[in-house]
């Protein structure tokens, strides 16, 4: 794909993703008082470093030629199925915000009004926003053909799902017990059970 066209799709996908759908959210929801915090430091760096490398370092190479020393040559069809990829994580993304709804949080926290959500989404998936954020990251990768800008979200996600996520289940089982239990025999981390 045309690196031009590239630059364009993941920055759209992006915006899409952090601007029309989370900010919103973050205005509806963001006040609400919460309870607990489990918020680790490790796990709020990573969370900064996600945001510099899915957006911040992106950026530097869509504006500025500091990173071409590290472009490379991609297939249109790498790129197609990075598109691919990003319209069903920008599509994840949203219908997870939106069954989740005042449940919500950036980070590791149980709200005073918090309600335990089993249903639409997550049905059958436990952590869809979490299965959204793997393809967005996998969408930068695909699509934009440089080293840098391309892996820079997928390493510090992924080393931030794999702290968080035990985290996270231990939280929810310290706070709605037996319920949340039951729900994780029903539901696949990021994988659909059936
Ligand atoms: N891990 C989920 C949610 C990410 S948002 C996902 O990937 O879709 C993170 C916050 O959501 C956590 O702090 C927790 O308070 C809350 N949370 C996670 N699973 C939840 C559920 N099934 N119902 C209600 N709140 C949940």
């Amino acid at each position: 794909m045309d690196p031009f066209i590239a630059k364009v799709i993941y920055m759209a996908g992006y915006w899409v993703a952090n601007f029309v759908i989370r900010i919103p959210h973050i205005k509806a929801h963001g006040r609400l008082p919460i309870r607990a915090r489990h918020n680790t430091r490790a796990d709020t760096s990573l969370f900064f470093v996600v945001g510099l490398g899915g957006f911040l370092v992106p950026l530097f190479y869509v504006f500025t030629p500091l990173l071409s020393f590290a472009d490379y040559h991609a297939s249109l069809w790498m790129g197609v199925t990075g598109v691919v990829v990003l319209v069903l994580g920008d599509w994840v993304f949203w219908k997870s915000h939106r069954d989740l709804g005042g449940n919500w949080s950036p980070t590791l926290e149980i709200r005073e009004q918090h309600t335990l959500v089993t249903e639409g989404i997550y049905r059958r998936i436990r952590h869809p926003m979490y299965l959204s954020l793997w393809l967005l990251v996998l969408a930068q990768a695909m699509i934009l053909p440089n080293y840098v800008a391309g892996f820079s979200g997928l390493l510090p996600f992924g080393i931030l799902y794999f702290l968080r996520v035990r985290n996270e289940e231990a939280m929810m089982v310290k706070y709605f017990g037996g319920q949340y239990e039951q729900y994780m025999k029903a539901t696949g981390r990021l994988f659909p059970k059936f």
